[in-house]
């Protein structure tokens, strides 16, 4: 059974029906704390967590008619799950998507969303700036099976126009890429992708759902790993895919439901409760992000720093167009390769050294060495990632904070 995204919620009890639904368009923040509240018939006031693998029936016929999709029962939570549901709901409401499937990581949602359509001589393109695991489903596992997968390199429309000259099953975009921060177009991807048939997806995760809504740009899919900006305080794994009905119950649902890539009830509880606080929490290190992107950008021992929110950026006016913030995240290079960057690193006293992003604590990794040391060294140098390269993911300290450690670790 798949619940249909309720853009205000619902009620398991009696006491409360639909026509409590307010009849405005409600905001994004006021969806985020009570979109897909589903109370139980003891009111409490949180979401409350559903750990059961399985449920029970009145009947044996409401058994067989919960299995047909006749009654609107849960049947096994790798299907579904009330705490699931809601974390789903919720995110489709601020996400404005028909319908959002959860998983147990963003690396499950990003291989479900492809491999649920694609088949032996299938064609899939995909921009080339990306997260590693990422490069290694496009390169690696999907070509095992007959996949043709090429990579377009930036953002030229020639270049993209070639790519898509010749059918496409699937376009695959991550802008801002991780960890160099380009930035695609997805208007004018989109409008190519569809020209040859292509069902476009993106990796939205370094944007998070309150700085960039791909879908309002063309884009038909969208995916994220919750475990960066949605979880955004280092508890839990966890991922989803965003969608209308065609890709999420032609596609997806017949493809999750029997490979089993589910996220857990406790893991679904912690999200729902962090998209609460997701808008707020993004924004003001969105906001710290910039100045410190700007900070950088001015010392003489930083090389380039990449952030789209920098006019200096080659994506700069194409992310002011698509996205309502730069993003959280950024990345430099250090004069004086690695060893000067671990100098650095290993000096800050407030910046955690972690490979996560889009977390509460401002964290840095060296991205050659961990997040994408997967990748072979020609295909990291094509991405620009270079081994004098920091990704510094932007916390919610405060940005003088930040400045004063970055300062102090660069003297
Ligand atoms: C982290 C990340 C993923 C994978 O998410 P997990 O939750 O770690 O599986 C995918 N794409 C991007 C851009 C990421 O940063």
């Amino acid at each position: 059974m798949t619940h249909q995204h309720r853009p205000w919620g619902y009620s398991n009890s009696s006491s409360s029906s639909d026509g409590d639904t307010p009849d405005w368009q409600l905001h994004e923040e006021t969806l985020a704390v009570r979109a897909g509240l589903a109370r139980s018939g003891f009111g409490e006031t949180s979401e409350a967590m559903y750990l059961t693998s399985g449920y029970t029936y009145d009947s044996a016929e409401q058994a067989v008619h919960s299995f047909t999709d006749e009654v609107d029962h849960f049947v096994y939570s790798r299907f579904a799950n009330p705490t699931v549901s809601m974390f789903e709901q919720r995110l489709a409401a601020i996400e404005g998507a028909e319908f959002c499937v959860a998983t147990g990581s963003g690396m499950s949602a990003m291989f479900a969303s492809i491999a649920c359509m694609v088949e032996t001589g299938d064609r899939v393109v995909a921009a080339a700036s990306m997260f590693s695991s990422c490069y290694v489903v496009l390169s690696e596992i999907l070509p095992k099976w007959g996949i043709e997968v090429e990579f377009v390199k930036g953002n030229d429309k020639t270049v993209w126009e070639k790519a898509l000259s010749k059918k496409a099953k699937v376009v695959f975009i991550e802008t801002p890429s991780n960890p160099m921060l380009e930035i695609v177009d997805l208007k004018m991807v989109s409008d190519l992708a569809h020209a040859v048939g292509a069902t476009v997806i993106v990796d939205n995760v370094m944007a998070s759902p309150i700085l960039q809504k791909p879908l309002l740009h063309g884009a038909d899919v969208v995916m994220y790993s919750a475990t960066k900006h949605i979880d955004g305080q280092g508890r839990v794994l966890g991922g989803a895919i965003l969608g209308g009905f065609d890709y999420i119950q032609g596609y997806l649902n017949p493809f999750i439901r029997h490979t089993g890539p589910t996220l857990s009830a406790f893991n679904a509880w912690v999200l729902v409760k962090s998209l609460e606080t997701l808008s707020m929490r993004v924004n003001k290190m969105n906001e710290s992000a910039q100045v410190v992107a700007e900070f950088l950008a001015e010392q003489s021992k930083v090389k380039d720093v990449n952030y789209p929110g920098l006019k200096s950026h080659a994506g700069y006016e194409i992310a002011q167009k698509q996205m309502s913030g730069a993003g959280t995240t950024l990345s430099f290079e250090i004069s004086g390769g690695t060893s000067k960057l671990f100098e650095v690193m290993d000096a800050l006293k407030v910046i955690d050294i972690s490979n996560n992003l889009g977390d509460s604590k401002s964290l840095i990794t060296h991205p050659a060495s961990t997040t994408h040391r997967r990748l072979d060294v020609k295909t990291r140098e094509s991405m620009g990632i270079t081994d004098s390269l920091a990704r510094l993911s932007i916390g919610l300290e405060h940005s003088s904070d930040l400045i004063k450690d970055l300062q102090q670790a660069l003297r």
